[in-house]
């Protein structure tokens, strides 16, 4: 099943290529509560998804709205928070120089105020720093989850997403660098877990302006999504609807002004975005040249966005 969230707070199942909206009828199903639609929906899916399925199932094949024809959103837009590993992928580890990985590090919060909806705009904040593109393999957790195996811990998963992991390099903390407005894109909806098939094999690749920067399976995440939910699960409680992103690949590099970024995640779909410079002033913090090292900017492209 492929669970979407458009327009104005609707929320649809996807196939073939249209949009079926089911808000009216999870407006019954689903108990009420804290949170939107889709988080309550995560909460209570185990129960209300044979329902669901006979909505589906009754529906024609020219029921519903064209895919291209709504504007997707983020497909939750309330996690309490949104958990994200470090360095999880030993390709990435060396471009960066890091000399430790996740099972170091831990994880970070990005502020789930950053979560931006397909077709977006990430807006850079700054003109004096460098951004760059991650292109991540992401989870909502479904049924809460506090100190669960890595055996029990995709039982916890609601649904499968793409996510940017957008990123100012530099020396201020990661919470700060990953946490502007705009810098976690997320979509273009949730497969769920039944649909995607394992988690620990599912490509993903991220383009810019149509050149391939990164390009992955999570095969070779160090931490598997589960390994990892498990992990945060022992830290803290993580609710329904929060995220879990599993780390970046190689193949990082900065974005820049008038740029569309592209990700593309093997049987989920297309998360496309924009970003724009608009309104960036100097930073106001010093942590430029301190931090992990980030490979140079590729030279291919457009040249003309270069740094002189
Ligand atoms: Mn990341």
């Amino acid at each position: 099943m492929r669970i979407a969230r458009f327009d104005d707070d609707r929320v649809g199942l996807v196939r073939d290529g249209r949009v079926l909206d089911v808000t009216d009828h999870l407006g019954t199903l689903v108990a009420p509560g804290r949170g939107s639609l889709v988080r309550r929906l995560a909460r209570d899916f185990t129960e209300i998804r044979p329902m669901l399925e006979r909505l589906g199932a009754k529906a024609g094949a020219s029921t519903g709205l064209p895919v291209d024809e709504v504007r997707l959103r983020c497909p939750v837009p309330d996690p309490t928070k949104i958990v994200a590993a470090p360095v999880n992928y030993r390709d990435h580890q060396a471009e960066m120089n890091e000399a430790f990985h996740v099972s170091a590090l831990g994880f970070f919060l990005k502020s789930p105020s950053s979560l931006l909806d397909p077709d977006g705009t990430v807006r850079l904040p700054y003109l004096d720093r460098r951004f760059d593109h991650e292109a991540e393999f992401a989870l909502v957790v479904g049924r809460r989850a506090s100190h669960v195996t890595p055996e029990e811990a995709l039982d916890h998963v609601f649904g499968y997403t793409g996510l940017m992991d957008i990123t100012m390099r530099g020396g201020e903390d990661r919470s700060t660098r990953k946490s502007f407005d705009t810098f976690t894109p997320m979509g273009p909806w949730l497969v769920t877990p039944d649909e995607l098939g394992s988690p620990e094999d599912v490509g993903l690749e991220l383009s810019v302006n149509g050149a391939l920067r990164q390009k992955a399976n999570t095969r070779d995440l160090i931490w598997s999504a589960a390994r990892f939910l498990a992990y945060a699960s022992t830290v803290t409680v993580l609710e329904p609807g929060d995220v879990i992103t599993t780390g970046t690949p190689a193949g990082v590099a900065p974005i820049r002004d008038g740029d569309t970024v592209e990700l593309v995640v093997d049987r989920i779909g297309r998360l496309t975005v924009d970003v724009t410079a608009e309104g960036a002033v100097p930073c106001p913090t010093g942590g430029e040249g301190r931090g992990p090292v980030p490979p140079a900017a590729p030279s291919s492209g457009d040249a003309s966005h270069e740094t002189p």
